[in-house]
């Protein structure tokens, strides 16, 4: 399937609807006028609803993020050109292909094996540039940090230790916290120093949950 005039104009709808429902940072709109969502829809019975704004099933019991909250989620994150970002739950992929054309060295963890092989085939048939693992966000990437930032896409019951050390000094978080069934507060975590950070709450938001990892030692 391919990108069309058609899907385009349905792009710039929803950047308008964007836009009116508050989200301003004219490159993260950009980003989203480029990105051709109706591809990272691997269940097609929703390909119709692809560019409105709602989360969606994507398979694997999980959902494509609501555009909203991905520009959202994506303008408090600050990215600028060359820096290296964490994403934890790579899912569709859609989120990973948007910061990938925000021009920042994307890692992105998805912890679903099959989700990881479909995003992975996608974003290298669209010649979208990042580098996604099959593994435990829990954990992050030692091996890859430190990050300038790290943007977690699933509700997490805490802030993950692992993944704050892995942040630079000067760096952000972007997290949803919250309980698994229920609603979550996006909150940022700034890193101070090596062991100061400030969090700040950013309003409720809903995502599939955090899973923690059977082998996961704690
Ligand atoms: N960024 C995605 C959102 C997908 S939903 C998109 O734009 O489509 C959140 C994803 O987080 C799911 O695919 C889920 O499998 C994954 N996830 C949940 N817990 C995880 C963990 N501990 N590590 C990595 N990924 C996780």
């Amino acid at each position: 399937m391919q990108d069309s005039f058609r899907h385009q104009g349905l792009r710039k709808k929803l950047v308008e609807e964007l836009i009116q429902k508050g989200i301003n940072d004219q490159q993260v709109l950009d980003a989203i006028s480029e990105v051709p969502r109706h591809l990272f829809f691997f269940d097609t019975a929703f390909l119709n609803f692809a560019y409105a704004d709602q989360a969606f099933p994507i398979g694997s019991g999980q959902t494509i993020s609501q555009p909203y909250t991905v520009a959202f989620q994506t303008s408090l994150l600050q990215p600028k050109k060359r820096e290296k970002v964490l994403e934890i739950g790579t899912g569709s992929g859609y989120q990973t292909a948007v910061l990938a054309k925000l021009g920042v060295k994307v890692f992105s963890i998805e912890r679903q094996h099959d989700l990881h092989l479909k995003a992975t085939a996608l974003l290298d048939e669209l010649r979208i540039k990042a580098r996604c693992f099959y593994g435990d966000g829990y954990k992050g990437k030692p091996a890859y940090a430190p990050f300038d930032k790290v943007l977690i896409t699933c509700g997490a019951p805490f802030i993950p230790e692992d993944l704050k050390a892995q942040l630079k000094v000067g760096g952000r978080m972007v997290i949803p916290v919250g309980e698994s069934q229920g609603v979550q507060k996006m909150m940022t975590v700034d890193k101070l120093s090596e062991n100061e950070f400030e969090v700040s709450e950013h309003g409720d938001f809903q995502f599939v949950p955090m899973l923690e990892s059977t082998e996961r030692s704690k």
